[in-house]
């Protein structure tokens, strides 16, 4: 057991997997390494970079902010960044969606969620406290998320600790009708309080897609029967699917949004749970009981807030839209190509988002995973398979012919692996 570092990596082996690589900086969509080595980030860095590393933009909001107030506790106090945020955030997003709760990841945002819709039940006198999600549903790694997520060989240690939820299958081509009735059947039962799930696209669950007629049909049994929808758009959120949330491209507004991820482009962690104003009304009283008793020491800290508020001006101020536009009129090329080669299986896209399967069908911990990512690894990609499902998942900065070599490299992945 060598024990160059003290540090332990998240989902890393360090038995399969020693030695780590230092990286010294980063520009756009690329990563240098101690070597002097350029990798091209074509996930992002676990999901999180949106217009591109280092944006100038962002980087100076972050100095300016760090000199002028660094952190304040956010329990009775507030600060013109996270004021600013909030206005420009929900201009962005449907106007039902009035109060924002500040935390620091998409697992916080979503536990976050899950305590609004049982406070919100509970303080109006009603029963409801399960939770529905999706099958190979992923809402992050605290025991809380890990319990609403799909079950496995990555918590199954922890199993003794993990609530029960009701599960509605995943809606694959051909079988969207179950789903449907499942989804029916638990939002009649009187505990049903809410739906989590993650729409349009399940990400760690394997990067699976499904309509957004269905998500709209999803949408509209929880209103018929006043089941809450959470919508966990801590992936999807911030144009990775094309529009700005999933939800958008089925007209669908949730009860409860919970962002992270690409919310300060990806340069500091921060994340926001929105809800309905009815939900924030359920806790509003002069009773001191039905406060909404969460926090965490660094809740809306002002410099990750700043960063939010550059992201936002971006956004407004950048053509946004027409880079996501062009990464996906690439990625739709790449899916042809991909869709032709005899060893990949299930090429789909929506958005910027890629997905294929490679080889013969294998779960997390096959053989091809640890190949794929070797192989990968030597050619100065970073391209992270789930599994034998490899995605890629670049930063709007991405140009044409970056995202080529991409396809390019998984093409002679499945040739020399499938
Ligand atoms: C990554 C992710 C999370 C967890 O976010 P963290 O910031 O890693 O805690 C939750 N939900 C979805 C859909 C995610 O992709």
């Amino acid at each position: 057991m060598p024990k160059a570092s003290p540090i332990w990596h998240p989902f890393t082996q360090h038995a399969l997997f020693p030695q780590m690589r230092t990286i010294t900086s980063a520009s756009g969509a690329w990563l240098t390494d101690a070597a002097g080595a350029r990798v091209f980030d074509a996930v992002s860095s676990w999901w999180v970079v949106t217009h591109g590393h280092c944006h100038p933009h962002i980087v100076q909001a972050i100095r300016d902010q760090a000199g002028r107030l660094d952190q304040v506790i956010f329990a009775g106090h507030t600060h013109e960044p996270a004021e600013r945020f909030a206005a420009l955030l929900l201009a962005h997003l449907p106007p039902s969606l009035t109060r924002l709760f500040f935390s620091d990841s998409g697992s916080t945002a979503v536990e976050v969620a899950i305590k609004m819709a049982l406070g919100h039940f509970r303080h109006r006198g009603a029963a409801r406290h399960r939770i529905v999600v999706m099958e190979n549903g992923y809402h992050g790694d605290t025991v809380g998320t890990m319990s609403a997520g799909e079950r496995g060989v990555f918590t199954q240690p922890y199993d003794p600790l993990l609530y029960a939820v009701d599960r509605i299958p995943f809606p694959a081509p051909g079988r969207e009708q179950a789903t449907l009735d499942a989804l029916d059947h638990l939002a009649r039962a009187p505990e049903t309080a809410a739906l989590l799930l993650e729409p349009l696209a399940l990400g760690a669950g394997g990067m699976l897609f499904y309509p957004p007629a269905l998500l709209a049909e999803m949408a509209a049994i929880c209103a018929r029967h006043g089941v809450l929808l959470i919508a966990d758009e801590v992936m999807t959120g911030w144009g990775r699917t094309g529009r700005f949330l999933a939800c958008d491209h089925a007209g669908v507004v949730p009860d409860i949004l919970c962002l992270s991820k690409g919310i300060t482009g990806g340069h500091l962690p921060l994340a926001v749970t929105l809800c309905r104003e009815e939900i924030f009304a359920a806790h509003w009283s002069q009773d001191r009981r039905k406060t909404f008793f969460h926090s965490s020491s660094y809740t809306a800290n002002p410099i990750a807030c700043a960063a939010g508020v550059a992201n936002l001006e971006i956004w407004a101020n950048e053509p946004v839209q027409a880079r996501i536009d062009a990464v996906s009129a690439a990625q739709a090329k790449g899916l042809a190509r991909l869709a032709a080669h005899p060893k990949i299986r299930g090429a789909r896209q929506l958005g910027t988002l890629l997905a294929a399967e490679i080889g013969g069908p294998g779960s997390y911990m096959a053989e091809t995973g640890s190949a794929l990512l070797r192989f990968f690894i030597e050619r100065n990609l970073l391209i992270r398979p789930l599994g034998n499902t490899v995605y890629l998942l670049p930063p709007y900065c991405s140009t044409g012919a970056e995202l080529t070599a991409c396809h390019d490299a998984l093409l002679e992945a499945a040739d020399d692996l499938g």
